[in-house]
Formats: C-alpha cells, structure tokens, sequence
C-alpha cells in the first residue's frame, strides 16, 4: 500500500508523538506500506518529485496523511499552490487521515486567519478544505484524528485498520468511534474526587478533582486519554494538570486554566448533566463527603 504523508501548517508534533509509537513501533508500522514521503523521515525522496507523480499517475494512491492546517500562502508544490496539491490528491486517495488538530479543525494557525482551514472543518463549521460532501474512494469522510498531538496509539489503530481491511466507524465529526466515544475523564484516578467535589488545591498534586477550579475538560472531551496512557503510564490529569480539551473543535481556548462560574455553579457542565441535577448532587456530594479525602494521601509529616 502506497502511503504519502504531507505537512501543512503544523509545528510537526504529530510526527513527534508518532514516532514514539509503541507495539508496534513507528518504524515496524511504516514498513507494511511502501511510504512515497514522509517530511522528517524521507532522506533521499524529493517531495515535488513524489507529488508531481502521484498527481499525474494513473493509479489511486492508498493513504494520504495530512498534518497541519492548510490556508493561502506563497507555498508550492510542483508548480502548485499547496491548497490545490492537497486538494487533488485527496480526490485519487482510497484513505485521508487528518493528523492532529491543526488537520482536523483548523486549531491555532486559523486563529490567525479565516482563510486557514482543516480537511473537511474550520472549528465548528462544516466544509474546511475539501467540503462537507468529499468522500474518499473508499466511501468513507476524512478519517479525522483529532488531538494536539494525536496519540501515537489512535493513528497505528487506524493504519491497523486499513492494512487489515476492517470497517472503521467514524462520530459525527469524522472521528474513529473505537477511540473518540470514550471521554477524558474516563479512568482518570480523581473520579472520587470528582463524585465527591473535592477541589484540587494546587496543580500537580495527587489529590483532588481539576474540574472545580482549574477548568479540566475531562467531562466534556472525546478522547481516550486515561485508558490509552501517554508514553504507557500518564496523562495531563494523572501528572496533576487539567485536561485541556484538545481534541475538541473550541482548542484552543482562552484562559484554559481557569474554571468559569455562574453563581457559584460551573459555567459548563459535564456532557449530558443539567444544571438541575448538578446543583441537588453537588450538595449532597459536598456535605456527605469522606474526611478521608480531604486530607493528604501521603501525609509527610508522619
Ligand atoms: S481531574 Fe478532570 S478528568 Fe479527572 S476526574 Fe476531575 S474532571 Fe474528571
């Protein structure tokens, strides 16, 4: 199977996670495919060169993967503004894989510009580069991969996939449904503590829920964070940091490590809660809550 993979607007941390891929690893992955280009692991292979025959060719190409954002600029390929290259090759790709969330919703390069875009959104709104309706050969949207960085682990279940000939299944956003159903907040180890609203007192300590205070969006954010561990054994929530939400369209948001209040409740709840329902459990939770948890897990004064 032939596989390109092009860069667009991107600081290339997604390459950077990717290849700290494990089981298999990077290297083990792309050796199925016969891999036409890669920007930081290609050493002899000429991109114009690579794009220029994968444009005239006859043949569809199999994988394409999109890094970064795409916008207007002085960038060419092959005689080609880059929008246009990427545009055309999605048109003879069987699989597009958008690769983190610069790919995907457009993330921090679109602040900067409403020309900049992802593959098939611009945050919220449908359409991105390649519109709404594209479909690659194989039926299927943009196959979106989202996260700032995507785990390593999501794009080799993808490739998996492919290489297997299974049927992905993809959200509303075009995301695999086997990683994206699940939230952050899923297996994260202050659960308790959220059950019982005891507040974090500090970033980067054990104890304590980072919802309350400082703005963890663990509650409301498809990813697989806490059961897919980073590296194998954390995550931003595990390490005492609040889960910033970034595989979502809104990343990146303003003062993300703030929690916004309305008369005391959050501003945002978690995904399917009413204000109703929060504001009677809050109040039982609070007043019943174990003394066990308010204090130090490990007391060092002992
Ligand atoms: S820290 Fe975040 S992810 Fe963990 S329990 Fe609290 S709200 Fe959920």
């Amino acid at each position: 199977m032939k596989l390109l993979w092009l860069h667009g607007l991107s600081c290339s941390g997604n390459t950077q996670s990717f290849l700290c891929a494990e089981n298999p690893t990077a290297g083990e992955l792309l050796s199925r495919f016969e891999v036409l280009y890669h920007p930081a692991v290609s050493w002899e292979a000429d991109e114009t060169e690579v794009v220029r025959k994968v444009l005239t060719s006859s043949e569809p190409l199999d994988v394409f993967i999109l890094e970064g954002s795409v916008g207007p600029g002085a960038r060419k390929i092959a005689g080609k503004e880059f929008k246009t290259v990427v545009k055309e090759i999605a048109r003879k790709s069987k699989f597009v894989i958008a690769l983190g969330n610069c790919a995907v919703f457009g993330n921090i390069p679109a602040k900067r510009s409403p020309e900049v875009k992802g593959l098939q959104f611009r945050f919220s709104e449908e359409g991105g580069v390649l519109g709404k309706n594209y479909r690659s050969l194989s039926g299927l949207p943009v196959i979106n991969l989202s996260g700032c960085p995507a785990h390593p682990s999501w794009l080799s279940f993808v490739l998996l996939c492919i290489l297997e000939g299974g049927k992905l299944k993809l959200d509303e956003k075009g995301r695999p449904v086997e990683i994206y159903a699940y939230l952050t907040h899923h297996g994260c180890p202050r659960n308790e503590y959220f059950e019982w609203k005891i507040e974090a007192e500090e970033l980067g300590k054990k104890e304590g829920c980072l919802f309350y205070h400082f703005g963890c969006r663990g509650p409301m954010t498809h990813s697989p964070c806490n059961r897919i561990l980073w590296n194998g054994v954390s995550s931003k929530t595990r390490a005492g940091m609040p889960c910033v939400g970034c595989t979502e369209f809104d990343f990146p948001r303003e003062d993300m490590f703030r929690t916004k209040h309305a008369m005391g409740i959050p501003e945002e709840l978690p995904l399917g809660v009413s204000k109703r329902g929060y504001i009677l459990l809050a109040g039982v939770a609070k007043t019943f809550a174990p003394e066990r948890l308010k204090k130090r897990l490990i007391d060092e004064n002992q």
